[in-house]
């Protein structure tokens, strides 16, 4: 019996492995794509595919884009003398889903895959403030001070969005009045 739904198994293990998803939710949803809705299964399995070949990370801030550039950092329209600092890329998608800034993003990863050099550049492409939107937490200070001490030598000021934003919750989970408010309250350092 086990045997014959070995697939059905691999599915559930699948799904398992997303975040968020248990042992429950997992066999939920894979007995709701075999079972309740295989042609919208179809279309999920072909979506992720789709986004799988074609996203990428954006040559400038490493944003998730289709193109070289992402739409953020070719939009002429936006203003190109801020620069967020963000811990993730998915922290630009919460900022751009509720609208909160219009300037352009640098997505910082990890400090030890940190390109000074390219983050350098970026700046003095025309870059007059760069804002860090970090979850405050002791490590991020020390990237904040160890970033500031790189750029020190350019014209730029340096500001970091304000309290409000809980130590050590991510930017995804925070609410987006309190997101708003603490980019708008953001402070000068
Ligand atoms: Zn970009």
């Amino acid at each position: 019996m086990k045997r014959s739904l070995e697939k059905f198994n691999r599915l559930v293990d699948a799904l398992q492995q997303l975040p968020t998803i248990g042992q429950k939710s997992a066999t939920r949803l894979a007995y709701h794509m075999v079972m309740n809705d295989s042609f919208g299964a179809l279309k999920l399995a072909h979506a992720i595919e789709n986004a799988l070949s074609s996203l990428r990370k954006c040559r400038s801030c490493g944003g998730l884009s289709e193109d070289e550039l992402c739409s953020i950092c070719s939009d002429e329209r936006r203003n190109h003398e801020l620069l967020c600092i963000v811990e993730n890329a998915k922290d630009i998608l919460t900022f751009e889903e509720n609208a909160l800034f219009d300037g352009r993003y640098f997505v910082l990863d990890s400090v030890e895959h940190l390109d000074i050099s390219h983050l350098r550049d970026v700046v003095k492409s025309g870059i007059r403030e760069v804002i860090f939107a970090l979850t405050p937490s002791i490590a991020n200070q020390g990237i904040i001070l160890y970033i500031e001490d790189k750029l020190y030598d350019l014209d730029v000021r340096f500001s970091r969005i304000a309290q409000g934003v809980p130590t050590g919750v991510s930017l995804e989970n925070v609410d987006i009045l309190s997101l708003t408010k603490a980019m708008e309250d953001r402070v000068s350092i």
